[in-house]
């Protein structure tokens, strides 16, 4: 099924996972975390590509996998940053091979060095996703990367907002949103993204904060605002690991709370392969979110 076609029935709830690198942890992935995450009755599962360096062979078998052992749909992201119609194709009739209908259509990261000049056939993110529409002639629903403290490339929001739209336009059927622990901000991004015309889903990104490195990490990948009382906790717990879970799940269950009570179109959680501490957010929030979600 397509997810565009859920949304037109309900709020979704979402994970994210990642391949891991090693082969023994992509057998735990499989039999462990999904089985144990699709308990939770995710509307769809995605998982990413090229993170930590491994290859898109595991992203489509393990997209293929969800497909074929649990009840929701999986959703391959698809970077084109270094890639060519020729890839393009081949990795796209791969997954139509798979039954997997959902893309997150990507540009993905630039590399480090700039002095390697990057060979590719797409420029933008929403080249790719112009491509495959035109290719692929609706096989595929496909999503886009959204970032409501706006893209680090970007000059400024209003500016990546036009790129927002422009995803959109070229065959982008819901945005899935960068992490954020801030929800107003998430909130004013919303509202300048409507007002700006784009009329599709748009799904908060939520990364559960479960150690004081991950969280450094996350600030200089994104960018991303922290508010001074979680950045105090962290500060003074930095050495004491359950202190650090008990704010992480705490502070995650109170922001997803009120994303739902604010209505937004659904919760997409970045598990970071964590089922163990997912298990425990969901359970904690199991009240209201059964009904969001039902
Ligand atoms: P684009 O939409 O191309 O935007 C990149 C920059 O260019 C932005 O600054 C934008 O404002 C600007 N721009 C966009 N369109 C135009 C245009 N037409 N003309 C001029 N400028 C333009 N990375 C991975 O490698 N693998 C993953 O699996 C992965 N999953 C992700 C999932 C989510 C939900 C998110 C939010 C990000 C993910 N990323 C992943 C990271 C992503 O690849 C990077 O953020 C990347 O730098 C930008 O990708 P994009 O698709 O947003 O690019």
């Amino acid at each position: 099924m397509k997810i565009c076609d859920i949304f037109a029935r309900k709020k979704t709830l979402s994970f994210e996972i990642f391949p891991p690198k090693r082969e023994e942890d992509t057998f735990t992935l499989i039999e462990d975390t999904i089985t144990r995450l699709d308990s939770y009755r995710p509307d769809f599962i995605s998982v990413t590509y090229g993170a930590l360096g491994n290859t898109l062979t595991n992203t489509a078998k393990i997209a293929k996998h969800i497909k074929e052992n649990t009840s929701a749909e999986p959703l391959a992201h698809l970077t084109c940053v270094a890639s060519t119609t020729g890839i393009i194709d081949n990795v796209c009739t791969e997954l139509k091979e798979a039954r997997v209908e959902n893309l997150l259509t990507l540009r993905g990261d630039m590399p480090k060095d700039t002095s390697v000049p990057v060979l590719s056939d797409f420029r933008h993110a929403s080249d790719l996703a112009r491509y495959i529409s035109w290719k692929f002639n609706g096989d595929f629903c496909m999503a886009g990367a959204c970032y409501p403290e706006k893209h680090p490339e970007a000059d400024n929001m209003s500016r990546d907002i036009e790129y927002m739209k422009m995803k959109q336009d070229a065959g982008m059927q819901f945005f899935n949103s960068q992490l954020f622990f801030d929800n107003e901000v998430f909130y004013h991004f919303l509202l300048k993204a409507r007002k700006a015309g784009v009329t599709v889903p748009i799904i908060p990104g939520i990364m559960p904060v479960t150690n004081y490195s991950q969280l450094d990490r996350m600030i200089q990948v994104t960018g991303c605002n922290v508010p001074l009382k979680l950045r105090n906790y962290f500060d003074r717990y930095k050495d004491d690991k359950a202190a650090i879970e008990e704010i992480g799940l705490i502070f995650t269950s109170y922001q997803i709370l009120d994303l739902i009570a604010n209505d937004v179109d659904g919760i997409h959680i970045y598990s970071m392969n964590k089922s163990g501490f997912i298990a425990r957010l969901m359970d904690n929030i199991s009240y209201v979110a059964d009904k969001f979600f039902e």
